[in-house]
């Protein structure tokens, strides 16, 4: 059966062979489609704050891909690609990072096992992969919050409204 997954790509790392991080991404994109992956969109690349104590700007995107693979089996495919381009797994957990994708949403809802959770506990909260996730399938729904990309993207991006003035009273 046809499985369709939400894919996070993120690099904060130059690659001697791509270059830099944006050029990472679109190496990546490349690299999902040949390991026989059908690459449906590939949104636009973001450049976001480093997280934690890495100094590194990232390069953020997200990818649409349908496969016959159920998600263990990706997530293994996409740990093969992440080696390929040299990610270092040892060290902190947020330092430099060639390339890392995760496992954002499928199409069958919720997955929860040792190694793999779905939808990727932390993405929620995070416009660096929500925002480009919303790019390229508004529409698809978090199965926990019921809420469509597009809606999670415009609660991470709306500005707060302005103060309002305290009414002024007569001296
Ligand atoms: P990180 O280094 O933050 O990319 O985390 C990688 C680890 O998170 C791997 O060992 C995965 O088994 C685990 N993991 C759990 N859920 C997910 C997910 N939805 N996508 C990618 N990795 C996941």
């Amino acid at each position: 059966m046809r499985q369709r997954y939400l894919i996070a790509l993120g690099s904060n790392v130059r690659h001697p062979r791509h270059g830099g991080p944006p050029s990472v991404l679109r190496a990546a994109a490349l690299a999902l489609e040949a390991a026989g992956l059908a690459v449906l969109a590939v949104a636009p690349v973001i450049a976001s704050a480093p997280l934690g104590p890495s100094r590194r700007r990232y390069a953020n995107g997200a990818a649409v891909v349908d496969s016959a693979l159920p998600p263990r089996a990706l997530l293994a495919l996409l740990q093969g690609i992440e080696h390929d381009f040299g990610r270092v797994r040892r060290g902190q957990r947020w330092g430099a990072r060639t390339l890392d994708l995760d496992l954002v949403l499928w199409s069958g809802g919720h997955w929860q096992d040792k190694a793999l959770s779905v939808p990727h506990p932390a993405f929620r909260t995070r416009a660096f992969v929500v925002c480009p996730a919303a790019r390229i399938a508004p529409g698809w729904r978090d199965p926990a919050t019921g809420l469509a990309l597009k809606h999670l993207a415009a609660r991470l991006t709306r500005r707060a409204s302005p103060p309002r003035a305290a009414p002024r009273r007569a001296p």
